[in-house]
């Protein structure tokens, strides 16, 4: 990230030098075979699962942002699995092969100290994967706190535009980065041209986009603590941005914002489907960090470990004041 601010990177990240009478940003290319006369070894590109242009821009453009190689793939759990591989090919004789930590986690908001975590792991020989997912690169840089590597699931605030999935790993060391890129290869876990075009695109609003989520959802989240604090339908607001939240401390130390995503709980199913039905703004859907705001009730899925009425919000970029008054009346119509 030296010499230019993150906001200038994700402006021009992986953009090609101006050539006369070039775009801006090369649309995807979509091929199979590439043109490769002779020695493989001449042609940049031959063959479309082993490698391709338009991710290579977009990779490319991601590396300068997290500090390191990066990889693309078709979704955050597949960039997830190619790095569960390092566990076993780096790590064997360690006692522990690999610590896999998530912060802020999803959907709690706990959050981790991840250059302590490291610190005690690489004492005992064991790898540090993390997965950066809600903060994304700009909220927060794992390789340089001291992961070995760091995992995105791009579908989220990366690419922010709900319209597609894919993922991907960055790793301080070189080597790594090949070890993931050969297992994309092998199993064809291959991300498609155009969505990674679109993540490329999108990527050129990701600064406006999450730094305006992220005022918003501090004002959404000071809202509902004082709610909260009144008795008024809620409890449990959790936003690591709020100064009472025992998350708060850590998050300071190793985040630059807060994110997009709070919590808080109801008290049951009912009233949270009350709460979908009496709001307008609020979009019932799975996922979080893109620019609509959204909602859900966790347990309705049965695997996270919390209450019936808890409920995980991202904020989008609807205005903060509108955001407010839809809150404030849904709430109320629990
Ligand atoms: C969504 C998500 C994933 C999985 O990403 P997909 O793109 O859905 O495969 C992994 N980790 C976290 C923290 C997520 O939120």
């Amino acid at each position: 990230m030296a010499e230019w601010e993150q906001a200038t990177w994700v402006v021009r990240a992986g953009l090609p030098d101006a050539e006369p009478g070039t775009p801006y940003l090369p649309g995807p290319v979509f091929a199979a075979p590439y043109h490769a006369p002779g020695d493989p070894t001449q042609s940049r590109y031959t063959y479309g699962r082993f490698d391709n242009p338009t991710w290579t821009a977009y990779e490319s453009a991601l590396a300068s942002l997290e500090g390191g190689p990066c990889v693309l793939f078709p979704s955050g759990m597949a960039a997830t699995h190619g790095d569960a591989i390092l566990r076993a090919i780096d790590a064997a004789e360690a006692p522990v092969a690999m610590v896999w930590l998530e912060s802020p986690t999803n959907p709690q908001l706990d959050v981790c100290d991840i250059a302590a975590i490291a610190a005690h792991a690489h004492a005992r020989g064991a790898l540090v994967v993390v997965d950066n997912t809600t903060a994304t690169p700009l909220l927060q840089q794992p390789l340089s706190l001291g992961a070995d590597v760091c995992v995105v699931s791009d579908t989220k605030a990366m690419t922010g535009h709900a319209d597609l999935l894919l993922g991907h790993a960055a790793a301080r060391d070189a080597g790594h980065a090949e070890m993931l890129r050969t297992w994309r290869t092998r199993l064809g876990v291959i991300p498609g041209p155009m969505e990674a075009w679109l993540a490329h695109r999108s990527l050129g609003t990701l600064h406006v986009r999450l730094m305006q989520q992220c005022r918003s959802a501090q004002i959404i989240a000071e809202y509902l603590a004082e709610r909260a604090e009144r008795g008024s339908s809620i409890r449990n607001v959790r936003y690591p941005g709020l100064p009472g939240d025992r998350s708060h401390p850590l998050a300071v130390k190793q985040m630059s914002q807060f994110g997009a995503v709070i919590s808080f709980e109801v008290p049951d199913a009912a009233a949270a489907a009350r709460f979908f039905a009496a709001s307008r703004l609020v979009y019932e859907a799975t996922s979080f960090g893109g620019l609509h705001t959204s909602a859900e009730r966790r347990a309705r899925w049965g695997g996270d470990a919390v209450s019936a009425g808890f409920i995980r919000l991202s904020v989008g970029l609807e205005d903060v004041n509108d955001l407010v008054r839809d809150l404030a009346q849904a709430l109320d119509a629990i």
